[in-house]
């Protein structure tokens, strides 16, 4: 069921299905995606500059290190400066700026931070340091907290708990389709995150905004093939949710994933760092586990807190004002051994995409 996925005579093919049915737009569009991996497809096959005039693909925010608050990490890194705690968490929220230092710096100072694979190594690390408190940074979107959920679920040991930074997509999508100055024309939706929720989460949007909503995979052919699905909905003035990602995405998602993150987890209002407060959109540990949860166990407050550092564009970067080439500090004073905001820190991040293939818009 792969095979053509990374063909370049297909590609060649769809291209031209895109450019003849392009012709048939009354009015440019604006396609949406909110996933780092299919930015990282976007960017490294130079798609951008393929399409035809009237059709322009912009990046939201798909990368959850870079719209992880500021309060969040700022208490990570107070929690990871006490005595008798190791904080863990993924390599790619280490060099992430906060209000005052990265967690990076923070080893360097002499603090226990270490970086994990997932969850299960977090636990396991708690599991040999019984006298230590190991704490584990969770963030992501619906593709990680499952994983978390597992853990919680399956009997950690007491000294084991997390920072719980997880957010939804879905509910995202309200504030994109309302941004002012914005007019989105259709969004390839998340392969990786529909995989653990189906395409149906998505639908009730699809339906309100009457906007053509596209499942994608991340291989070239997958980007095109759902590109090419929301021309064909746009101009047959159609709008729901289509799935080009059929080998892995169901409609109705990964059943067990899905009740292992209700089981653990309960849906609460969220603050993305550089957007705002999204009501509904992150996850908060139920009372059933809440020894797991660090706020809880030590005790501590989580600030409101969504700005960026001095003179970042992120901001405007997440949700598709500008592209990163447009901040002036692009490729100057931020790059990604340097970096000023997330958004060049994370794999996931669309600055560090755009330096890393140099894309020229
Ligand atoms: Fe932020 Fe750097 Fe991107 Fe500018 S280039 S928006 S400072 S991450």
């Amino acid at each position: 069921m792969t095979s053509g996925i990374r063909d370049i005579e297909i590609s060649k093919q769809i291209l031209e299905k895109i450019n003849f049915e392009s012709n048939n737009l009354s009015k440019p569009i604006t396609i949406m995606h909110v996933c780092g991996t299919h930015e990282y497809t976007v960017a490294k096959n130079g798609l951008r500059n393929l399409l035809p005039d009237n059709i322009k693909i912009i990046s939201g925010p798909g990368c959850p290190v870079c719209v992880c608050p500021t309060g969040e990490l700022d208490l990570a890194i107070e929690l990871s400066k006490r005595e008798n705690v190791i904080m863990t968490t993924f390599g790619d929220m280490m060099r992430v700026p906060s209000s005052t230092i990265s967690l990076f710096k923070a080893r360097a100072q002499g603090h226990d931070v270490r970086v994990v694979y997932g969850p299960n190594d977090a636990v396991e690390l708690a599991r040999k340091n019984p006298t230590k408190e190991v704490v584990f940074f969770a963030i992501g979107f619906e593709t990680t907290t499952p994983s978390v959920a597992f853990e919680l679920i399956n009997d950690p040991p007491s000294n084991f708990s997390i920072i719980c930074t997880h957010k939804t997509v879905p509910p995202a999508m309200d504030l994109l389709l309302n941004l002012p100055n914005l007019e989105l024309s259709g969004f390839l939706l998340p392969g990786h995150v529909c995989a653990i929720i189906g395409a149906k989460p998505f639908e009730l949007y699809a339906e309100k905004y009457r906007t053509p909503m596209v499942v994608g995979g991340f291989e070239v052919n997958d980007v095109l093939m759902s590109l090419y699905y929301i021309l064909r909905q746009t101009i047959k003035k159609e709008a729901f949710v289509d799935n080009t990602y059929k080998r892995i995405v169901k409609r109705e998602g990964n059943k067990k994933a899905i009740q292992y993150i209700s089981d653990v987890f309960e849906p609460v209002d969220s603050v993305w760092r550089g957007i705002g407060m999204i009501s509904n959109s992150g996850l908060k540990i139920r009372k059933k586990f809440e020894e797991f949860d660090a706020v809880v166990k030590f005790n501590v407050k989580i600030e409101e807190k969504i700005e960026m550092p001095k003179g970042c564009s992120c901001d405007k970067v997440l949700i598709g004002n500008i592209p990163p080439q447009k901040c002036p500090l692009f490729g100057k004073s931020c790059t990604p051994r340097h970096p000023i905001g997330p958004c060049m820190v994370s794999h996931e991040g669309a600055c560090k995409i755009a330096f890393s293939f140099r894309e020229i818009i």
